[in-house]
């Protein structure tokens, strides 16, 4: 027999961007039901895998607003108190301090198995979420009226009705594809190879981004002096990078950052990711909104996907449970427009600052390197300049919603 739910929002996806909504909305009177297809805990989990992420200061502070920052910091982690930015064989490099921007850290580095960790409990409990996993999406119909999704769970169908649909399910967006919703999308022809990396030295919290004629390569601090590497290459040097034993690929590594942190003792598994730049035509429609992976997907360069997403779920959360206090009906267009109104500035501001890092970056044309190590160079000496960036990469840039400034919804 078929089961009928009703709630205010469904979203699709339980992945780290699709959870934290509703950890954002959890206790605010929106009821809220989440599908995912894939157990947290899963080997085969696509969003709580071998990724480690760079969350900025702004992430954090939504993250601590949610009330999930303790159990993240049990499960670990790691603040970034410098960065340090370079350019293979040139002179440019910039360094960014936690105590010049007077902040107690540019950042936190936190594995995505972490999340899974603590976001499944989290949701299990939350005060007005209704989390079905696994569950399996047969059908979904947007009608002027409500949204209505068919569901297997516990092997049962499942018909959940609601005034708005939340896409959160990924870059290969069922919902965004049925939706037939048009994409604006970039090769880059760069992988980026992870793995965790043990150094020799103490990495003393910094994350160190090497900019080099392949492609850039990332160093975060993590716990135990671990360090998570993110090595961007061109596509074609990628399977033999991924063919060569630990030692070999070590010293392929060392020769590309050099002996800052040491000789690197060890490699764990190494992981593969194909990078693009995309992004949705459209946010909102009526009764949908698309958000995280599913609306955009950027070179992890900058380590801003993420944090772009969670800023997608501060605005959402707090537009949609604005209107439900005022007796708004959560899916109309002019709740919907006021959230993309909202998220358009960021999106420009974001996409823009890591595409022109990548390119600027990833090639050798002369006057260009010139003007790149000119600029680290600026970027060093000019304490305006330098507070910028440090205020984009902390994602602490334009206008702050209320989850960011540490105020409950
Ligand atoms: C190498 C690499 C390094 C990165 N580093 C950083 C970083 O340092 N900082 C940062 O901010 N970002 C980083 N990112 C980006 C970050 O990983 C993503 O932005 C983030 O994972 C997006 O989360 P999401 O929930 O939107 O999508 P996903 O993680 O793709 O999750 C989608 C979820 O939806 C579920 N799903 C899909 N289809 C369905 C369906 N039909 N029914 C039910 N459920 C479904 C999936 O099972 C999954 O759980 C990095 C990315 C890469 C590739």
């Amino acid at each position: 027999m078929t089961e009928t739910r009703e709630y205010d929002i469904i979203v699709v996806g339980g992945g780290m961007v699709g959870a934290s909504l509703a950890c954002a909305l959890a206790g605010s009177g929106v009821r809220v039901g989440v599908i995912e297809a894939v157990a947290f805990q899963s080997d085969t989990q696509p969003s709580y895998d071998d990724r480690v992420i760079a969350l900025s200061c702004g992430s954090s502070r939504i993250l601590r607003a949610m009330g999930v920052w303790p159990a993240l910091e049990r499960e670990g982690v790691t603040p970034i108190e410098r960065i340090h930015i370079s350019d293979r064989g040139r002179f440019g490099a910039a360094r960014l301090d936690s105590k010049t921007e007077g902040v107690e850290a540019l950042g936190y580095v936190v594995e995505s198995r972490v999340f899974g960790k603590v976001f499944g409990p989290a949701l299990a409990r939350a005060e007005g979420v209704d989390l079905l996993c696994p569950a399996r999406l047969k059908s979904f119909d947007i009608s002027p009226r409500r949204v209505r999704v068919l569901v297997e769970h516990e092997g049962k169908v499942r018909d959940l009705r609601a005034g708005l649909l939340v896409a959160a399910d990924g870059g290969q967006s069922v919902v965004r594809e049925q939706q037939q919703i048009k994409l604006w999308r970039a090769g880059y022809g760069q992988t980026a190879i992870i793995a965790n990396v043990t150094p020799e030295k103490n990495h003393a919290n910094v994350a160190y981004e090497r900019f080099t004629d392949t492609g850039p390569l990332a160093l975060l601090p993590m716990t135990e002096n671990r360090c998570s590497l993110v090595w961007t290459a061109h596509d074609a040097e990628v399977p033999a990078l991924l063919d060569l034993n630990n030692q070999a690929f070590l010293r392929r590594l060392q020769e590309r950052f050099g002996n800052r942190l040491g000789a690197f003792q060890e490699v764990g598994r190494r992981v593969a990711y194909p990078l693009s730049l995309m992004h949705v035509r459209e946010r909102v429609r009526p009764r949908l909104a698309i958000i995280g992976n599913a609306a955009h997907l950027l070179h992890p360069v900058a380590g801003q996907g993420f944090n772009l997403g969670l800023r997608d779920v501060a605005v959402l959360a707090e537009t949609v449970s604005d209107a439900s206090r005022a007796g708004q009906d959560v899916g109309d267009m002019v709740v919907l427009k006021k959230y993309s109104d909202a998220r358009r500035g960021d999106y420009l501001r974001t996409t823009s600052f890591t595409d022109g890092l990548v390119r600027t970056f990833s090639n050798n044309i002369f006057p260009l390197t010139v003007m790149r190590d000119a600029g680290l160079v600026a970027l060093d000496v000019l304490p305006p300049l330098k507070h910028l960036l440090a205020r984009q990469a902390m994602g602490l840039a334009g206008r702050l919603s209320r989850l960011e400034r540490g105020l409950p919804l």
